[in-house]
């Protein structure tokens, strides 16, 4: 366990702490989730996974049926691949 400094009001707390006992502030532990929970924004990446599978089925379903494939394939490849980032532990 090693001390660092509350980025609201500068007391001294563990990093293990979730929260600053002195003002409430999150602590370390929190802060580095919320960065690594903003690395890469799986959420964005998979609303745009799904938007690629669904111009891909409106594209497939006008008559396009190759690139409609194409589109649908890749929403689900990247949805697939956005959804195990944002299930992965982070370390
Ligand atoms: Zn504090």
């Amino acid at each position: 366990m090693a001390l660092v400094y509350c980025s609201q009001c500068g007391q001294q707390i563990a990093d293990t702490a979730p929260t600053c006992p002195q003002c409430g502030a999150p602590g370390a532990t929190a802060a580095r989730q919320v960065a690594s929970k903003k690395k890469g924004n799986p959420t964005l990446q998979i609303a745009l996974a799904c938007l690629t599978f669904l111009i891909g089925l409106g594209t497939y379903n006008s008559g396009n049926k190759p690139q409609g494939m194409f589109f649908m394939l890749t929403g689900l490849i990247v949805g697939a691949y956005s959804i195990y980032q944002k299930n992965k532990p982070s370390l």
